[in-house]
């Protein structure tokens, strides 16, 4: 096996090189829900966020997710980043059944395979671009040379070298965006996350962001599942799924 962050030849559970863990890419599809279903509160005030949703993502797919709001969108994405246990139904990552895993085992999953966007960013204040980008990488135990020759690499692959060394509060809006994509990447994982990351850009710094995190995604082969209300990206997306009411209304090819 390659250690995907320095491609040290090495072999499991830790690139003798980096000291990342290494795990085999996950099979296809790299996310599977199954009749998903979850409500929140009780009685009266009980609300159905989810209605019964099934959807697969395959290795590499740039998938939209659009909907009213209120239609469910955050809490299918809290599911999907095994932030939320849902009341029914199925979530296969990498085609293992999350429901079965120990809670440590998901908080490494979450770690290894996935990878979040915020549209607040997320980012620490107190650290550098570079810093920024490395924290997935020190809670995983890669050493701090590696783990920052990795931030930088990434971000300069996102066109970003030249604000490595600032903190978010010097950074615009759009490059915050794409420092916290470099984040997202960092661990090399299977599925992206992204909760309206395009929010607070306006449209076409939007529409860059997106298209380099597509992009990007796409490069190092993991798929990418953007909430937006912005119907404007739909040409970056391999697909746009419907979500009303808690439920799938349509998934366009
Ligand atoms: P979206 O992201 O598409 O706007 P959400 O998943 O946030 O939708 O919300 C789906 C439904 O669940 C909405 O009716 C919302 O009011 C409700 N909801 C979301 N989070 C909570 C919560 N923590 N407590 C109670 N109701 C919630
Ligand atoms: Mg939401």
């Amino acid at each position: 096996m390659r250690c995907p962050i320095c491609h040290h030849d090495a072999s499991a559970p830790r690139c003798a090189n980096c000291n990342r863990p290494l795990l085999d890419a996950a099979p296809d599809p790299v996310l599977e829900l199954v009749g998903v279903t979850h409500h929140y509160g009780t009685g009266e005030a009980a609300v159905q966020a989810l209605q019964g949703i099934s959807l697969s993502v395959d290795r590499g797919e740039v998938v939209l997710m659009v909907g009213p709001s209120g239609g469910g969108k955050t809490t299918a994405l809290l599911v999907m980043g095994l932030l939320l246990t849902p009341d029914s139904g199925t979530v296969r990552i990498g085609g293992r059944d999350v429901g079965t895993l120990a809670e440590r085992e998901r908080a490494g999953m979450r770690l290894l395979r996935l990878g979040f966007l915020f549209q607040d960013y997320n980012l620490l204040n107190s650290l550098t671009s570079a810093e920024n980008v490395a924290v997935p990488l020190r809670y995983a135990g890669v050493r701090k040379s590696a783990a920052l020759a990795r931030a930088t690499e990434l971000l300069d692959s996102l066109g970003l070298a030249h604000r490595a060394g600032h903190r978010p509060t010097e950074l615009s809006g759009g490059e915050k965006q794409r420092v916290a994509t470099a984040r997202a990447l960092a661990m090399g994982p299977d599925l992206i996350l992204a909760d309206e990351p395009t929010a607070n850009l306006d449209s076409v710094t939007g529409h860059k962001v997106s298209e380099q995190l597509a992009s990007a995604a796409r490069a190092h082969n993991a798929a990418v599942l953007i909430v937006t209300h912005d119907s404007r990206l739909d040409d970056i997306a391999d697909r746009v799924v419907h979500l009303e009411d808690g439920r799938i209304l349509e998934a366009a090819v």
